[in-house]
């Protein structure tokens, strides 16, 4: 990184209150300093100042990053302070920049953008935080509200295209691919990896999984309830997701057909579209909304305009990408003002909750298998899961399961952040790499296809031999046999 802005709480070896004058330039656009300063060292937030601040965030936004008390307890868990040890990459830092910004008290200079963008959205800092901040609320909105004031590249406007007008939806995805798909099974695929592509559409290239069909289909939009005992536990309605729908398919046949094990009946509503965290995540809270709403009427029907009772309702809407799990929980916040959306959001659980909670009966087949598990973020860091895969994974027969050093660090993936970031992302599956090495393990299980594809490309681009699965892959195998290798990421 060129250019290091640093908080008045300084960087990683400074001592608390130190702030570098070229720092302080750049925090402020070069702007003249502010001459009044509070107890810490802050310049004095004024009537004008707050009026001509570039962002402008919501009362109950801005609320909570008064919240944050810089205790710094959040630092360790934060991917980019470990990569780099910043203070201004760090969730303290980048919170005093959003109160700055809302203060009035500093620009939205390149440099404060970029260690804003920074951020993973990953939510670690939140697992962290003794005092409550909600901090993704506060950097989606900032992104939200800087995101028009931004002027893009071209690579950053192919990249954008293709995040937010292509991966969002599976029939323009299956005909993007169309193209690399015939070239993997014409064998020529290998001469593309080796063409030097720079950064973002290197890392895009790099990302596909080395086997699928060549045209994806589509689920059924009914399972029936196949427990062993004949009994029928619950009725669920299935999010697919759009890249899941596409490139993982086969991960959510299998869920799907665990589901079925466990006893429920499984409904895959048609209409229903992506989850809208690309858009979220991104500063583009209409389009979210929008996706949303769409999701709402596929799911609930005319219980999207009036709730009905619960009894017409599915128990539970799961699904197996843990992203998109995040996504689907946070409806209610997305839309505040639409009761359909609050009890949409009770609803939805990551497959593991589901498989758990119902039980599914033992598996007949051992995997010989010594196999680690990455907790993707939002599944671990979001949605608070941790203990319900492990556990199915712990009634395998036959799998060792060895602890992950720094398992709910974040590998990276973030939604399009490999993308966006590709060298932080990068350092960042490295590491991961390099801690999955560490455990001995020739398996690595994560429930988000995102971290999937980004550990084994991580994997495979440093030449380490290394299987990369989803846990209803492993799960199916030992229920339903067969080796599911083709239907995990494995390269
Ligand atoms: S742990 Fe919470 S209160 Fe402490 S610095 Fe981090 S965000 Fe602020
Ligand atoms: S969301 Fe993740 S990357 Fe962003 S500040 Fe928090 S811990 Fe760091």
């Amino acid at each position: 990184m060129s250019e290091v802005v640093q908080t008045k709480l300084g960087t990683a070896t400074d001592a608390p209150g130190t702030r570098g004058p070229s720092a302080q330039s750049a925090a402020q656009g070069g702007t003249s300093p502010v001459k009044s300063v509070d107890g810490l060292g802050q310049p004095l937030p004024s009537a004008q100042a707050r009026a001509r601040a570039v962002l402008k965030l919501d009362a109950p936004t801005y609320d909570r990053a008064l919240d944050c008390v810089h205790c710094g307890l959040c630092l360790p868990s934060c991917p980019t302070y470990a990569i780099n040890g910043l203070e201004a990459d760090s969730p303290r830092g980048r919170i005093y920049f959003m109160k700055g910004l809302a203060d009035g008290r500093i620009a939205a200079s390149a440099a404060v953008t970029r260690h804003l963008d920074l951020c993973l959205d990953c939510r670690a800092c939140e697992t962290a935080c003794p005092s409550g901040v909600v901090y993704h609320e506060l950097i989606e909105e900032t992104r939200a509200r800087l995101a028009a004031q931004r002027k893009l590249s071209l690579t950053d406007r192919l990249v954008d295209t293709l995040s937010f007008r292509v991966f969002p939806y599976p029939g323009r995805l299956r005909l993007a691919l169309l193209g690399p798909r015939l070239l993997q099974k014409l064998k020529l695929w290998g001469w593309v990896m080796r063409m030097p592509l720079a950064g973002k559409l290197g890392k895009l290239r790099d990302m596909l999984p080395a086997d699928g069909p060549v045209w994806e289909g589509r689920l059924q939009t009914f399972y029936p309830a196949r427990a062993p005992d004949g009994q029928r536990r619950a009725r669920v309605a299935f999010f697919a997701g759009c890249i899941g729908s596409v490139l993982f398919q086969d991960v959510n046949r299998q869920a799907i057909a665990l589901l079925q094990r466990a006893g429920c009946d499984v409904l895959v509503p048609p209409a229903q579209g992506c989850c809208g965290a690309i858009h979220h995540h991104s500063g583009r809270p209409q389009e979210a909304m929008g996706l949303a709403r769409r999701n709402l009427a596929a799911f609930l029907g005319e219980a999207a305009a009036d709730p009905p009772s619960a009894a017409d309702l599915p128990d539970f809407i799961v699904t197996a990408i843990a992203g998109c799990g995040a996504m689907l929980r946070e409806y209610d916040h997305l839309l505040p003002s639409v009761a359909a959306a609050q009890v949409f959001a009770r609803r939805v659980r990551d497959i593991s909750e589901v498989l758990a909670e119902l039980g599914l009966p033992a598996p007949q087949r051992s995997l010989a298998l010594t196999a680690t598990y990455h907790d993707a973020c939002h599944l671990a860091h979001a949605q608070r899961v941790t203990e319900a895969p492990r556990s199915l994974l712990a009634g395998i027969p036959g799998l060792k399961l060895v602890p992950l050093p720094e398992s709910d660090l974040c590998c990276g993936a973030a939604g399009t952040y490999n993308l966006s970031q590709p060298e932080m992302a990068r350092d960042l599956g490295m590491r991961k790499i390099r801690m999955i090495q560490e455990t001995g393990a020739s398996v690595c299980i994560t429930g988000n296809v995102g971290c999937a594809m980004q550990i084994q490309s991580e994997a495979r681009r440093l030449g380490v031999a290394l299987r990369v699965v989803h846990p209803v892959t492993l799960l199916h195998e030992a229920h339903f046999g067969g080796d599911s290798r083709r239907l995990s990421s494995s390269r």
